[in-house]
């Protein structure tokens, strides 16, 4: 058993994207991000900060446009189309939740594609569904892909259950495997045998946001397993889905919590700033 370290998955895409970064100054081009606030919700403000330490520790440059909780869909969207046009912005980063007068699923319709870093456009989910490069995958799924990489797994015809079906996690989770010829199971709430469904995957991802969800009884041995939930427990500490101790032993790679997905995820929103600089200037 082998239990894979975010914090190593990390350290390789830092190095490469670090390399990326000096590759496109040495062009001219500065890799930018804009983090995009409205209103001061506690978590927006401390999700922007980690964000933010993260990006600008490749090299990215970070800038902030804030606007008052009580902006209008209308001027909000007149701000919004300034920052998707602006050259010097690479990535749009659209903190959430949103005030209950902004309408999101217009606002996602309007952000440009190829800045759409964390992949709030409909154009980036047929993007992802389709398997072109050029898309921007939510970032989760897509840290799951980098552990996977990490791993060294061939998914060609590997059996996978994905335990979840968001549309931040689970589905696109559920694309991205399949583009990579792998037979996935799309577990969810009313599936009705659980056990039997992961029973039969050599991979289980779990982002199901229960504690404690798969027990030793649902993982097969020699399976790898890779736990996307975050739970606050009882004991006010963090748990995934999976039951670590108990599972841990039969696998043959398994991702703790902490300590796993959650801490690729926002290197994952690096990369995605890199990419959109490449793609938007290079070509
Ligand atoms: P969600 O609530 O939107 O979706 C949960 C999914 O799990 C649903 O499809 C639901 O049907 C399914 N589910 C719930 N209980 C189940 C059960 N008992 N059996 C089978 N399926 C069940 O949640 P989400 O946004 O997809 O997040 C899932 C988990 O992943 C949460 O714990 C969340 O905190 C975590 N998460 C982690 C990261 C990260 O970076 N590590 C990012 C996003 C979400």
């Amino acid at each position: 058993m082998t239990v894979v370290k975010g914090a190593d998955v990390v350290k390789e895409m830092m190095e490469e994207l670090r390399q990326e970064v000096a590759r496109l100054e040495a062009k001219g081009i500065h890799p930018c991000a804009k983090i995009v606030r409205v209103g001061d919700n506690p978590s927006c403000i401390a999700y922007g900060k980690g964000a933010a330490k993260k990006l600008e520790s490749v090299g990215i440059q970070v800038t902030y446009a804030t606007f008052p909780e009580d902006i209008s869909q209308k001027d909000f969207l007149a701000e919004f189309r300034k920052i998707n046009e602006d050259k010097d912005v690479h990535g749009i980063l659209l903190l959430r939740p949103l005030p209950a007068q902004l309408d999101e699923k217009e606002i996602s319709r309007v952000i440009d594609p190829r800045k759409d870093v964390d992949a709030i456009s409909p154009i980036n989910m047929y993007k992802v569904m389709i398997g072109d490069d050029t898309a921007f995958p939510p970032c989760t799924p897509e840290a799951v892909m980098r552990i996977i990489d990490h791993i060294g797994i061939d998914l060609t015809g590997k059996k996978v259950a994905i335990v979840g079906a968001s549309m931040v996690v689970g589905r696109p989770l559920f694309l991205l495997m399949l583009n990579r010829n792998a037979t996935c199971v799309q577990c969810h709430i009313y599936t009705k045998d659980l056990v039997a469904e992961c029973k039969h995957a050599e991979i289980i991802v779990v982002a199901a946001g229960k504690q404690g969800l798969i027990r030793l009884e649902h993982v097969s041995p020699g399976a790898t397993v890779i736990d996307v939930g975050i739970n606050i427990g009882e004991d006010d500490k963090i748990h995934g889905d999976v039951d670590f101790d108990a599972v841990a032993p039969v696998t043959e790679y398994i991702t703790p919590v902490p300590g796993g997905v959650g801490s690729v995820t926002s290197t994952v929103l690096a990369a995605h700033v890199v990419k959109a600089a490449k793609l938007l200037y290079e070509n």
